[in-house]
């Protein structure tokens, strides 16, 4: 009997009775022989899954919060990019609480993703106006990986290609040089770590990063030495902090080209270090180089203002290893938090904010000063440096530990760091200064006597910031709550219909699984601790560790990838660091199919391989015979081959321990992209079959939501001898051959891994094996139903897919019907649209996942079956080519209502072609969005 609080029988979409009728359709007696079926013997584990049982919600929660009470509380002084914030109430129960904002996928398909692209749109008005630079991008992974990115752009943007130097200031974060120096080396990018105010610049240079305000707190005027730069033509990024912007001159007003910094204080708790927004923007004309995603403003077929993804040919999908860069994922969800955070408080309540900060440290600094100490002076926003010996030191950092106050101790000077946040408050200050000073009177503090210290001009903000009309109109909760609810209305969830993505595996993120992203205990800490304070981390990722480890049948996990994309690189670099210390620096091949996602392309260049392209046979297997002539030839310069497993064809590879014979005898790694794992869980394990590294997606496979386009977690997971070349956990330089920091925080996206954690938990052994075996299940189901309309592009050997098929949608290319005019009409139908064009152009890729009931499915392929009926009628002539159903989709409300009425056919069939919709109706709010007006008339910020 089924007990109420079990969790796999709730995450898993179809009834018993269901899985049954199923396996009928398809001529199967049980799970089992379908699993025989669809995957060959050659790939099959004999081994079952060493994991924990399954448990109920409840259960599981408990062990969680015993987990997570290990991570002591303290109030964290620490800074280093990471301040104290508060999450106004109404953003964290309507964004983060809320499944509308959770769950919806990339906004590829604009139509029906308008909220959030609005909600993005003014994420990068936000990061344009404070930082005074017009063009800006909808997020990027973390501060220090976007540092690298900008570094990245400079080179781009340079044309003499003989400059290979770049100067980082080495008052940035640690964890920016760390991760700066990760990412250069592998590129031959000659990083030049000095004091700005020293270093001797040439035009060996192209790009120079310099921190404003800089790790010790201070900000200098940097006016003219960007001056003297540009006359040799650097390039200049300068890293910064949003709310620092609100004060003083924004990096844009100074001669910055570009500006980068972490959105994190506008409302993202410290969650150990992650997921945050990261942003960059840069001067005009400088867009077609910015990495990442742009939001623009177009219009659509009607003339309405619409909203949608910007200069895309820039992307890898497009543009593979010569992309800007590989970010797939980003950080969607936490840049909609902080856009909220600036449209609900505006310009006048961030200015209360930095003011109150600015002037409680001032409050400290003179206070101490006057108590005797020397910190650094004034300017400074929110950070004091305070030089003191050893012996002092220890003493304030240990009464500051028992009260349960954690400062920064940096490492190479004797100085203790205090920043300041928006959770400070006057009896902080006076607590401070008791634990600087124990015999300190216990006054009362005089708030009056806070004051402001008055910005040299050269470094005062005197241009007006956020003065657009949304920064400014919802400042009540009730008008908050509408305008959230409002733009979510617009978008097609999880909560709404099921999205068959392909590769992105779109399932249920479970409300248990959820909830403990938001416990104090894992949202309170900061990653630089320590790790006596934050054991509970460390035992939720010991325990990840474990279990992916043992899923995957490899020896070693990095949870720090903090997406699919930072995976591949962290696996890459693995690779090339382990061949280099074994003096196999020669080997610097990467073969890549033509099947592969374009993230492994652009991440195969960033990591400074050589690239050479693998064919695939008809069947849309790997060419055995194309591998190993392209091994041979390069034997002396093999390093790796990528392979997707299953395939990106939605099979799975029989050759797979061939293809790792192969590439291990002329001397190379084989490197596996799990992103499609859901697959095999439990089924196969990539360890036995001859894989040295995949990384897999925790945000598809393990429950993490995929927030629109992020946060996700790339763990990678390692055979014994690539565990040496794991990324750092620790903030010092590495030595070469030695992989550094590769994420700004040590753990990465920290914050989001008690979803998985829950997930796996609660699954268990026998419910991960499930979840694989019924969305192969699902995905067969769909597939057999749909045969007898599409023609279905790859099969395995017995005629089963893996968890997900491709339908051929070309033929109707002759009627002038184009597959995104297909994914069009679903929005018409309450669907989002399959994955489009990828890897095989003019086809839909669908994913059902295990989440989705049968019912769900049938009324996808009914969806699709209407689809088709309406396809014939253009075959017969009944519609023109150019004027019907599919070319006009999708409808929204406003034509639909409007008095006149001229396309040949009924109003009835544009709103409500399917009988289901009678009940419940989603209203795609735009037409069709013109892409090539908007990329014409590129806008990317609201204009004043
Ligand atoms: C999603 C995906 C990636 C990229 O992962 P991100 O987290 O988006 O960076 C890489 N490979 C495959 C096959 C994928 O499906």
């Amino acid at each position: 009997m089924q007990s109420l609080d079990s969790f796999i029988d709730r995450h898993i979409g179809p009834s018993n009775e269901e899985i049954k009728e199923m396996l009928d359709f398809l001529d199967l007696k049980s799970l089992e022989e379908l699993t025989t079926k669809a995957i060959p013997e050659s790939l099959r584990t004999a081994s079952s899954l060493n994991l924990p049982e399954g448990t109920s919600e409840e259960e599981a929660l408990k062990e969680l919060k015993a987990i997570g009470n290990q991570n002591r509380s303290f109030r964290y002084f620490i800074g280093m990019g990471y301040s104290e914030s508060i999450c106004p109430k109404v953003i964290r129960r309507m964004i983060l609480e809320n499944p509308d904002w959770y769950t919806p996928y990339t906004p590829y398909q604009s139509e029906i993703s308008q909220g959030r692209l609005e909600a993005l749109f003014n994420f990068q008005t936000l990061v344009s106006e404070l930082t005074a630079l017009p063009i800006a991008n909808a997020s990027l992974l973390d501060e220090a990986s976007a540092c690298v990115e900008a570094m990245l752009m400079c080179k781009r943007l340079t044309a003499d290609k003989n400059r290979t130097r770049f100067f980082l200031s080495k008052d940035c974060h640690p964890q920016i040089l760390s991760v700066m120096l990760t990412r250069s080396r592998p590129l031959g990018i000659d990083l030049v770590i000095e004091d700005w105010q020293k270093v001797g610049i040439d035009t060996s240079f192209f790009g120079t990063l310099i921190s404003y305000p800089d790790t010790n707190g201070h900000l200098y005027d940097f006016s003219s030495f960007v001056e003297s730069l540009h006359q040799k033509g650097i390039l200049v990024v300068v890293h910064t902090d949003l709310l620092a912007l609100s004060l003083f001159k924004p990096p844009g007003e100074f001669g910055a080209d570009i500006a980068v910094g972490s959105a994190q204080r506008f409302g993202l708790p410290l969650f150990f270090g992650g997921p945050h927004p990261a942003f960059i923007s840069a001067r005009k004309g400088m867009e077609r180089k910015m990495p990442g995603r742009i939001v623009g403003i177009s219009k659509d077929v009607y003339g309405t203002p619409a909203f949608r993804l910007a200069l895309q040919t820039r992307e890898q999908h497009i543009r593979r290893e010569k992309a800007t860069s590989n970010i797939c994922t980003a950080q969607v969800l936490p840049a909609i938090v902080a856009s909220m955070y600036a449209v609900y408080h505006g310009a006048e309540g961030l200015l209360a904010n930095s003011q109150k900060i600015l002037s409680y440290a001032y409050f400290l600094y003179n206070q101490l000063s006057a108590l005797g100490f020397k910190p650094y002076p004034f300017p400074f926003f929110d950070t004091l440096k305070i030089p003191m010996d050893k012996e002092k030191l220890e003493e304030i950092k240990n009464r500051g530990l028992e009260q349960g106050y954690l400062f920064r101790e940096f490492e190479e000077a004797s100085a203790l760091g205090i920043t300041l946040g928006e959770k400070t408050t006057p009896e902080d200050l006076l607590l401070l200064l008791k634990i600087f000073v124990p015999d300190l009177k216990n006054e009362p503090l005089n708030l009056d006597h806070l004051e402001i210290p008055s910005i040299p001009v050269s470094l005062q903000r005197q241009t007006k910031f956020l003065t657009q009309k949304i920064f400014k109109e919802y400042r009540s909760e009730t008008k908050l709550n509408r305008y959230i609810k409002r733009l979510a209305s617009k978008d097609i969830s999880l909560t709404i219909s099921m999205i068959p993505l392909g590769s992105c595996t779109m399932k249920l993120n479970a409300a248990a699984e959820m909830i403990p992203i938001l416990w104090d205990c894992f949202t309170e800490p900061h990653p630089f601790a320590g790790r006596e304070q934050t054991k509970g981390y460390s035992m939720l990722a010991s325990d990840l560790e474990e279990w992916i480890a043992e899923i995957t049948g490899m020896d070693f996990v990095s949870l720090q990838p903090n997406a699919g994309s930072q995976g591949e690189i962290a696996g890459l670099l693995a690779i090339k660091n382990y061949l280099g210390s074994i003096g196999q620096s020669q080997r610097n091949v990467c073969l890549i199919p033509i099947s592969a996602h374009g993230t492994n392309c652009a991440s195969a260049a960033l990591c400074g391989f050589d690239i050479e392209e693998l064919a695939c046979d008809a069947q849309g297997k790997l060419d055995l015979l194309d591998l190993e002539t392209k091994a041979r030839k390069n034997a002396q310069r093999l390093a790796a081959v990528m392979v997707t497993f299953p395939s990106t064809y939605g099979i799975f590879e029989e050759t797979l321990p061939e293809v790792a014979r192969i590439v291990h005898r002329f001397g190379g790694q084989l490197y596996m992209d799990g992103a499609n794992a859901n697959a095999f869980l439990g089924l196969c394990k990539p360890g036995e079959l001859g894989v040295d590294v995949c990384h897999l997606n925790l945000h598809k496979t393990f429950c993490i939501p995929h927030g629109g386009g992020g946060p996700g977690v790339g763990p990678i997971a390692v055979k014994k001898h690539l565990g040496p070349f794991l990324p750092s956990n620790e903030l010092r330089l590495v030595e070469k051959w030695k992989t550094g920091l590769l994420c700004a925080a040590p753990l990465g996206n920290a914050g989001v891994l008690p979803v998985s954690w829950m997930f796996i938990r609660m699954a268990g052994k026998e419910g991960l094996k499930r979840c694989s075996q019924i969305a192969i299940l699902n995905a067969n189901y769909m597939a057999k139903k749909l045969e007898s309309a599409f023609n279905i592009l790859f099969k395995g050997p017995h005629g089963y897919v893996a968890h997900e098929f491709i339908i051929d949608l070309r033929p109707w290319k002759k009627y002038g019907i184009e597959v995104e005019d297909i994914a069009k009409r679903l929005m018409d139908y309450g669907f989002h649209a399959p994955t489009i064009s990828w890897p095989v152009h003019g086809t839909m890729m669908i994913e059902p996942t295990e989440s989705e009931s049968k019912e769900e499915l049938d009324r996808f392929c009914e969806a699709l079956f209407l689809i088709k009926e309406e396809l014939e009628a253009i075959e017969k002539g009944i519609y023109p080519q150019n004027n019907n159903p599919l070319k006009n989709a999708p409808h929204p409300p406003t034509v639909l209502c409007l008095d006149s009425w001229e396309f040949p056919y009924s109003r009835t069939l544009a709103a409500y072609p399917a009988p289901w919709q009678k009940d419940f109706k989603y209203w795609p709010p735009v037409g069709r969005v013109d892409n090539v007006y908007g990329d014409r008339n590129f806008i990317c910020c609201i204009e004043n």
